[in-house]
């Protein structure tokens, strides 16, 4: 064949490793997602790499032509539903769709968010503002998962994730309700790990650091008026973390992919930061 005995012996040793199955790029083959907040940002990028690693994908957004659109570009491993997360009846029937379509669900993943202006002290919040948030962030990843175990437990097997951040890991980081709402995403997790492992399933977060999707852009151009998208995105990269590359969502699309996959079977609990080693060593925010 024209290989050398030595090359001969790399691939035979490596196929008995098993490592032929961890290059596979089909590391989610035969399982179905459903994703929240999948029309931009994060949740967009990781449908796109479950798709690309075997899955059947439910991509759900407030964002309803945006998210067909995506659902179609992504092909026939694809659909879209219409979804608010802070409305529970959404949540359930989502997943109801997900199991009517696919027959199953395997992997939750609750990241749909936002962020908020809120004053810089706690004296002149407006607790609209924090109900608003709260019922986004925290009340819509608690129905997600509420109604995922529904269908996970008597199976006895899925994958539940959710999106915190480095904001729910550091004081001091972000506007306080923001970060209130990451904290507790932490938390639930932590949670409810002991619960749902009883039944056979996982449950872990990912807490990115700050990447210029539109959730932080929004924000951070208020702040830093007059400053174009190239100049934040030069700050972002400024701020701490790893030197010479910048938080992406496909950094966060990979680490949900090992969360989501059986690679990961004995992880549950867990808070994956991916922060270019910042909370390593930040105590105070930028
Ligand atoms: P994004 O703005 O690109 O995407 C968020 C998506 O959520 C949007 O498509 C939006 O339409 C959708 N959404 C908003 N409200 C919704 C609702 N009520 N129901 C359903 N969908 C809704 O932002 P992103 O950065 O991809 O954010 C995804 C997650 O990552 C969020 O939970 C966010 O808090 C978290 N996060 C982001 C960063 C960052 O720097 N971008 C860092 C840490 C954590």
């Amino acid at each position: 064949t024209g290989l050398s005995l030595r090359q001969c012996s790399i691939i035979s040793i490596s196929r008995a490793l098993g490592f032929q199955r961890m290059l596979s790029t089909a590391r989610l083959q035969g399982k179905v997602a459903l994703i929240t907040g999948a029309a931009s940002g994060i949740g967009k990028e990781t449908a796109a790499k479950f798709i690309s690693n075997g899955a059947r994908v439910v991509l759900t957004d407030i964002q309803q032509q945006l998210g067909q659109q995506i659902a179609k570009d992504l092909g026939p491993n694809a659909s879209f539903l219409t979804c608010d997360v802070s409305r529970e009846a959404d949540i359930s029937n989502a997943v109801d769709y997900a199991v009517s379509k696919y027959g199953r669900l395997d992997i939750m993943f609750n990241n749909a968010g936002v962020a908020c202006q809120t004053p810089p002290s706690i004296v002149d919040l407006d607790l609209s503002t924090f109900d608003r948030v709260m019922s986004i962030n925290v009340r819509g990843a608690v129905a997600g998962i509420k109604h995922a175990s529904r269908i996970m437990i008597p199976n006895n097997s899925g994958s539940i994730l959710c999106t915190a951040s480095v904001t729910g890991l550091l004081g001091g980081m972000s506007q306080h309700t923001y970060s209130v709402s990451k904290f507790a995403i932490a938390g639930l997790v932590k949670t409810l790990a002991s619960e749902l492992c009883q039944h056979g399933v996982r449950i872990n977060c990912i807490s990115p650091f700050a990447m210029p999707t539109p959730l932080v852009m929004e924000e951070l151009l208020r702040v830093y008026q007059g400053a174009g998208a190239k100049k934040i995105e030069q700050i972002l990269h400024d701020s701490g973390a790893l030197r010479g590359t910048n938080c992406e969502p496909s950094d966060i699309a990979n680490a949900a992919v090992f969360l989501a996959s059986d690679e990961s079977k004995y992880v549950s609990g867990h808070n994956l930061v991916v922060d270019g080693g910042f909370t390593a060593f930040k105590t105070l925010g930028f």
